[in-house]
């Protein structure tokens, strides 16, 4: 029998990042998946980041994840979303074509040390002396391991329909994983159901391009790595059309034969991503929606018409499409479909991902109910590094929400579970000011060298920025003038005014960076790129101290660890909040006061019980 550190089962976007993460943490891992030549596929969109998705892939990219880079490499239109509101709330994001972004995964992988990649079907987890002990293979083989990851995605009991047609499928065109499902069943009870769709996939060459709005990225792109300088591949436009009434009107005559109208799924489906049939019903006051018809790829003429995704039947799906303008002859060349699949409930896992039932084996990416690429590397991320830790006895990671999107998407996941599928936001984060997408590297990149999580080029690339940025803010600092003397050289001020710094001057939106360029040789030197960041963080330090007081606030709370407080033996809680504590164990007081319905008089008697003044309460 073969013998590994760490087994990551799923070459999806969780499984890419939990391997390489697990390998650059020095486990020695094995990365198993059904096709090795589908690793790092797209299963829907050709897009990569946007609002709270990039924030996760910058944070995965700080901790020298892969996404951002391979994304990077294969980005054929960069757009930063929100551009006109503040740094906290943009969102980078690129259209990705998705042969170069598998090439790019596979070979990142490829070149990881540490790491082996196996084309099988895990069918079993092994176990022994209460911990995950290995995995048999479909062909019997088996492989022993101190800690597994299991990020199969939509596959376990994958079930895809169209209209009233369905097939058990992990996506189109590839099988489901039913037998490890099977066995998931009795070791996690703790499953549910969960659905999600996709647009049918249009040939370009049958699209009347001179009929539509063209689209084109931005003129200066700007990336979801922080080691990125150029765009790799050719850069492409991307059409713009709308539905109409006659489209509507076949959605609305063919609801029943919908699968998610006519009754067949069972699932709970994205809100925030509704399909043609929910927007038809749901929104029936609009008489039309925009749709986006991005290409897939440089190297092919698929069209993925952003908008309409669906799970009507084949031929009403081609009768409502050509109703659209540009699309009157449009040809189908796969029609959209929905998936419903199993996840498990993320409130049975810890902070690392690791579950709270199976010692050594972590959950990560869609089947903790999560939707998205970005959401599913970040949680693979995290996983592949804790389970290096179980493996190697090392240090786990944890992220905070005071300091990551990461820390709030796990934490979230943890404390309240899933009802439907769970997609990151920036509304979700309540440290928006302190935690933005512009500067991860500089919140998490630390953290990632004091766990041994990244390549020394990594670090020294970090460490040469943070070097030009502190002695530019040292020198804006220092650098001060009348505002007489400053005004008289351009700058929009009154003139009867204290003396300003240059820093100061930077930290107003209306100083153009070229003004502060003239005056200060240092701020000159940086890149424009270093530059808009130190003007961000120069904006930006008049408004954190509030925040900052409140991060460090609420650190302080995680820092009171209940794990060794018996809640079923804490006296003076009420039955109902004694209830709540024993089903979601919250392992900090942080994380207790974030559930529904905890008292104020309740967390002070679990204060009390943290600090063992409860004796009787605390385990040991
Ligand atoms: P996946 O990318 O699905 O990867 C799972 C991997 O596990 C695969 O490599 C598979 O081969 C492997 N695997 C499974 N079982 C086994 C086994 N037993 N042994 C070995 N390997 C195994 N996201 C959005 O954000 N917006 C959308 O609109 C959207 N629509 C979607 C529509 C469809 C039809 C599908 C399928 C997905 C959609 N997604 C969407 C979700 C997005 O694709 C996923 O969130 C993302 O791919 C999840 O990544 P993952 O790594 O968890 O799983």
């Amino acid at each position: 029998m073969k013998h590994f550190d760490v087994i990551v089962i799923g070459g999806g976007h969780a499984g890419t990042e939990a391997a390489a993460a697990s390998a650059r943490r020095g486990a020695q891992t094995l990365l198993i998946t059904i096709k090795v030549d589908a690793i790092g596929t797209m299963s829907c969109n050709p897009a990569i980041g946007g609002l709270g998705k990039g924030h996760l892939v910058r944070e995965v990219d700080a901790l020298d994840g892969i996404m951002g880079r391979a994304a990077d490499l294969a980005g054929i239109q960069f757009r930063l979303l929100n551009r006109k509101k503040g740094p906290a709330v943009q969102g980078p994001r690129l259209q990705a074509d998705r042969h170069l972004y598998r090439a790019a995964v596979q070979r990142m992988l490829g070149m990881q040390h540490n790491l082996t990649t196996l084309q099988g079907e895990v069918t079993s987890l092994t176990f022994a002396g209460g911990a995950v002990s290995g995995v048999v293979l479909a062909d019997g083989s088996t492989v022993s391991a101190r800690a597994v990851v299991l990020t199969a995605g939509t596959f376990l009991n994958g079930r895809v329909h169209v209209g009233d047609k369905s097939w058990s499928a992990g996506r189109m065109g590839e099988a489901a994983s039913q037998i490890l499902a099977h066995q998931l069943d009795e070791i996690c009870p703790h499953r549910g159901r969960l659905k999600t769709g996709t647009p049918p996939r249009l040939n370009g060459r049958t699209i009347d391009w001179s009929q539509l709005e063209l689209q084109t990225g931005d003129e200066n792109p700007v990336f979801l790595s922080f080691q990125s300088v150029e765009t790799a591949a050719r850069q492409v436009s991307c059409g713009i059309t709308h539905t109409n009434a006659a489209t509507h009107d076949i959605v609305r005559a063919n609801l029943s034969r919908s699968a998610m109208y006519g009754g067949h799924i069972e699932g709970v489906g994205p809100r925030y991503c509704p399909s043609i049939e929910d927007k038809v019903v749901r929104f029936s006051e609009k008489e039309s929606h925009q749709i986006f018809l991005e290409p897939e790829s440089v190297s092919d003429d698929v069209i993925y018409p952003n908008g309409i995704s669906t799970s009507l039947p084949a031929d009403a799906q081609e009768s409502y499409v050509r109703t659209i303008r540009g699309l009157e002859a449009v040809e189908i060349l796969q029609p959209g479909y929905a998936i419903e699949y199993d996840f498990f409930d993320p409130r049975f896992l810890t902070g690392g991902l690791q579950s709270l039932g199976q010692s050594g084996l972590f959950f990560a990416g869609q089947i903790n109910g999560t939707t998205g690429y970005e959401e599913a590397a970040a949680q693979g991320l995290i996983a592949g590094a804790n389970a290096a830790a179980v493996a190697l006895d090392i240090e786990g990671v944890s992220l905070s929400r005071s300091n990551s999107y990461i820390g709030v998407m796990i934490d979230d996941l943890m404390t309240f579970g899933v009802t439907e599928p769970y997609r990151m936001f920036t509304s979700r984060a309540e440290f928006r000011l302190s935690v933005r997408a512009d500067n991860a590297d500089q919140r998490l990149t630390p953290i990632g060298r004091a766990v041994n999580l990244l390549s020394a080029s990594r670090w020294e690339a970090y460490a040469r920025k943070t070097a030009e940025i502190s002695a530019a803010v040292a020198s804006l600092k220092a650098e001060q003038a009348s505002s007489r003397e400053l005004k008289s050289k351009g700058f929009v001020l009154a003139a009867d005014g204290p003396n300003r710094s240059h820093f100061e001057l930077l930290s107003m939106a209306t100083t153009p960076l070229d003004l502060i360029a003239k005056e200060n040789s240092v701020f000159a030197g940086l890149s424009d790129s270093l530059q808009q960041q130190v003007a961000i963080e120069a904006r930006y330090s008049q408004y954190l101290g509030r925040e900052l007081a409140e991060a460090a606030k609420f650190q302080s709370e995680e820092a009171v660890s209940l794990a060794a407080v018996r809640f079923d033996c804490v006296g003076g809680l009420s039955a109902e909040v004694r209830k709540k504590l024993m089903l979601h164990r919250p392992a900090t007081l942080a994380e207790a006061k974030r559930i529904e319905g905890m008292t104020p008089s309740a967390v002070l008697i679990l204060i009390a019980a943290a600090r063992g003044r409860s004796k009787r309460a605390v385990a040991g």
